[in-house]
């Protein structure tokens, strides 16, 4: 493919998901191919409409239906996250080796929600006794480095 995203940042050395994948339950399509190749460029959790534009922006056109099967598939895949802020727009991206946690912070003025690298296993709050917590998402809610600027 020669659609390939030009955008890097300082994370760009970061692990990248897995470019290819064959499983019994599907292929990695072309547009699944474009989607990873999407997300694994930024940091940065994409809405639908987000990844859409950046793969307008790059030649390749599918329809939105095209489009959210191959989110739904790459999240249950375990290759793609994904991550409501407080518009409750989900927002996607790929599940790098680092970030297995859930950790992202929230920009209030630009909307903007980053993927964190978050290692840390052990929850910083204590469950009463007789829960178990099956997993954790930490929201961090502030303003961005460009934004305060
Ligand atoms: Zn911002
Ligand atoms: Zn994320």
């Amino acid at each position: 493919m020669d659609h390939h995203q030009v955008t890097s940042d300082a994370y760009s050395e970061q692990p990248a998901a897995p470019t290819l994948l064959a499983t019994s339950t599907g292929r990695l399509t072309p547009a699944r191919q474009t989607v990873i190749d999407i997300l694994n460029a930024t940091r940065q959790a994409l809405t639908h409409h987000e990844i859409e534009s950046q793969a307008r922006a790059n030649g390749v056109r599918f329809d939105r239906v095209t489009l959210y099967r191959a989110l739904d598939w790459l999240v249950v895949q375990g290759i793609v996250h994904k991550v409501a802020a407080e518009d409750r727009v989900w927002r996607f991206n790929a599940i790098r080796s680092s970030n297995a946690e859930q950790a992202h912070f929230h920009c209030t003025r630009c909307g903007a929600v980053e993927c964190l690298d978050h290692t840390e296993t052990r929850l910083p709050i204590r469950t009463p006794a007789g829960y178990k917590v099956e997993r954790s998402e930490i929201m961090l809610h502030g303003v961005c480095a460009a934004c305060a600027n």
